[in-house]
């Protein structure tokens, strides 16, 4: 279960819960930007400074500025052996920067998994985080302002890595169990 890893999903399908659960069984590293930049924020980096604006409003961090943060992680030695990136590439220009930088670097890129989640069940789980009130974008107006970004930026990745046979679709209504299930089936193909 080595190899390169992006799971794609609008905030709350569990995509990173699955991440983790799943980077730990293949004992790769899990890259989660948005976690990336929480810590950054929480020390008050300079990177964190940069970007508390923009993801406390529920934006978008530039691309190049992004792209930036993948190219000097995945080059750690603990990425030797692949990683899982979880919330990047989040628009089409990532998604192109990824695919040039990992075909110089002589690297293939595994599978994309998406994670499909009924509108209701969704709503449910972003108003169970926002009881939870662990995130700071986690307010229902940001939340809401995620899911537009969502649609918008992030959802036309699905047709660019299905043209590319990349694409895998997993069911993400269910219980943590029952979905790593189906993200293992999916990876493992048993
Ligand atoms: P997440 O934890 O993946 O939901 O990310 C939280 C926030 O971090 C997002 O709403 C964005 O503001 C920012 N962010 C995370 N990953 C990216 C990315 N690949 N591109 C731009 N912004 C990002």
């Amino acid at each position: 279960m080595k190899g390169i890893y992006i799971f794609v999903g609008p905030p709350g399908a569990g995509k990173g819960t699955q991440a983790s659960l799943f980077c730990k069984e293949a004992g790769i590293p899990h890259i989660s930007t948005g976690e990336m930049l929480r810590a950054a924020m929480q020390e008050g980096t300079p990177l964190g400074q940069q970007v508390k604006q923009v993801v406390d409003s529920g934006a978008l961090v530039s691309d190049e500025l992004m792209i930036e943060l993948i190219k000097q992680r995945t080059a750690a030695p603990d990425c030797s052996n692949g990683f899982l990136l979880d919330g990047f590439p989040r628009t089409i220009p990532q998604a192109e920067s990824l695919e040039v930088f990992l075909t110089k670097s002589g690297l293939t890129l595994s599978k994309v998994l998406l994670f499909e989640i009924s509108a209701d069940i969704l709503m449910e789980r972003l108003a169970g985080r926002r009881a939870d009130g662990a995130r700071d974008d986690d307010k229902e107006e940001t939340q809401r302002e995620r899911l537009r970004v969502y649609e918008k930026s992030t959802a036309p990745l699905i047709a660019f890595y299905d043209a590319r046979s990349q694409l895998g679709r997993v069911d993400a209504n269910g219980d943590v169990e029952t979905v790593q299930e189906r993200v293992r089936e999916l990876i493992t193909g048993s």
